[in-house]
């Protein structure tokens, strides 16, 4: 499975995508967002709705990475 990549120059911290899609997107210590290591039980679709509703349109795919066990 493809990872989001989070561009956090553009990012409003909306805390939008943490509420779609809690598996992928955490809120760290520092206060800003960082996907998760782990994608395992993370759902695809949940992952797009988050693109989609991002404020600051700054969630895409990073192409070049591949994670497994989705
Ligand atoms: S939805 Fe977009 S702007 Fe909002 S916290 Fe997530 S990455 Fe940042």
């Amino acid at each position: 499975m493809k990872k989001p990549v989070i561009d956090l120059g553009e990012c409003s911290l909306c805390d939008i995508c943490v509420a779609l899609c809690p598996e992928v997107f955490i809120k760290n210590s520092a206060g800003y967002i960082e996907v998760a290591e782990c994608l395992a039980g993370a759902s695809e679709s949940d992952i797009i709705d988050a693109i989609n509703s991002c404020r600051g349109d700054c969630i895409s795919w990073d192409e070049t990475t591949e994670t497994e066990g989705v």
